[in-house]
């Protein structure tokens, strides 16, 4: 059983194509729908109820659609507080190119490890005056080692020659000179992994000139965040950029996207970062094979602008792309 989190805005009908793609590919997985966010709200008066904790802990996997956080004001992000709860300290999110994206030379392969509970997004601010606020960077010693780790293991694992660190580290030498010291320290550890060192504003460039260059990057958690949605602009935007979240015995696959409210309720969501991000979940649950299929069949359909979906140009809407995909899938297996 598997815990299935909709959320706000597109993410409710992200979550109906879900189960339907996994119904007709008959995945031999079920959801435990847990309504949460904004709109769970606005009808129950409370944003993450006790039931959603209740089925996390019970099943330690999820899936979830994006939740509503307001700009500059209000609550804070309930997704910051999911992480921080369940301590879910590595955000993997792989950066490949799909469909007509891909260069037949050279094709984008990267996957960016965004440390996920600490930073400048603990929260941790203060109003000193009207006119003057604080926030208070932390970052530690273990929490940068652990994720770094993570990199370099997957690394290992994927046959990748090098991990990137990214800091900004020659302005803040205390947080990300620690978090540098942290890659610097576990790299002796991987003698077959090489380690690089780029600045964060340099890694902008970078990737906007030459991202062929970049296998794996640890980061951060603003840069994290900020990295890899310029990252998403490069292979065709955030429709296509799946994610996970993972502690030490919980994972919440998710994609990188918000709720796109301009989209919400009107079937033109680009549905494969959500898929994608189910592709992750099925690896990790041991039934790759099923992930395969489906990553192909993407990869099959995005490559004609025919079979597309809107934000990139083509026909379909999201529910005509899944019906496609399905048939791709068993035409495929
Ligand atoms: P967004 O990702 O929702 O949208 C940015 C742009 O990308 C919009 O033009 C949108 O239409 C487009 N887009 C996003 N996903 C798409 C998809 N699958 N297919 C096609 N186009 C897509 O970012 P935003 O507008 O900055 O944020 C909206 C809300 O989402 C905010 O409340 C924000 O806090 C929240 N948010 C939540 C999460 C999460 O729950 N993990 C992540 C990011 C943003």
């Amino acid at each position: 059983m598997i815990s299935l989190i909709p959320g706000d805005g597109v993410g409710k009908e992200l979550a109906k194509l879900l189960i339907r793609l996994f119904k007709d590919l008959q995945i031999p997985l079920s959801f435990d729908i847990q309504e949460a966010g904004k709109e769970e709200y606005e009808k129950h008066g409370v944003y993450l109820p006790d039931s959603l904790f209740w089925s996390l802990e019970k099943n330690k996997v999820a899936i979830k659609g994006p939740m509503t956080t307001p700009i500059g004001e209000g609550f804070r992000s309930l997704n910051v507080q999911l992480r921080k709860k369940y301590d879910l300290y590595t955000n993997i999110r792989p950066i490949k190119e799909l469909g007509p994206w891909k260069n037949p030379d050279q094709a984008i392969d990267l996957v960016i490890f965004r440390e996920n509970t600490e930073d400048l997004y603990r929260g941790v601010e203060e109003m000193v005056s009207d006119t003057e606020a604080h926030s208070i960077k932390i970052i530690t010693y273990q929490g940068s080692r652990r994720l770094i780790k993570r990199a370099f293991d997957y690394a290992l694992d994927h046959g990748y020659p090098k991990v990137t660190l990214v800091t900004k580290a020659n302005i803040m030498k205390f947080t990300d000179g620690l978090f540098l010291k942290a890659g610097r320290d576990l790299a002796k550890d991987y003698p077959t992994i090489a380690l690089e060192e780029v600045l964060v504003d340099n890694m902008a460039m970078q990737l906007v000139l030459n991202p062929y260059q970049f296998n794996v990057i640890a980061t951060e958690n603003l840069y994290g965040d900020i990295l890899s949605d310029l990252a998403a602009g490069l292979i065709g935007g955030l429709g296509l950029v799946p994610g996970a979240n993972m502690g030490d015995g919980m994972a919440i696959f998710e994609s990188v996207h918000g709720t796109a409210p301009d989209l919400a309720g009107k079937d033109l969501v680009n549905p494969t970062a959500f898929f994608l991000s189910a592709c992750m979940m099925l690896d990790y649950l041991d039934l790759g094979a099923y992930a395969g299929a489906i990553r192909q069949g993407l990869d099959s359909l995005l490559s004609n602008k025919e079979t597309s979906t809107r934000d990139l140009g083509g026909p379909l809407r999201a529910s005509e792309f899944t019906d496609l995909l399905i048939q791709r899938v068993k035409e495929i297996k």
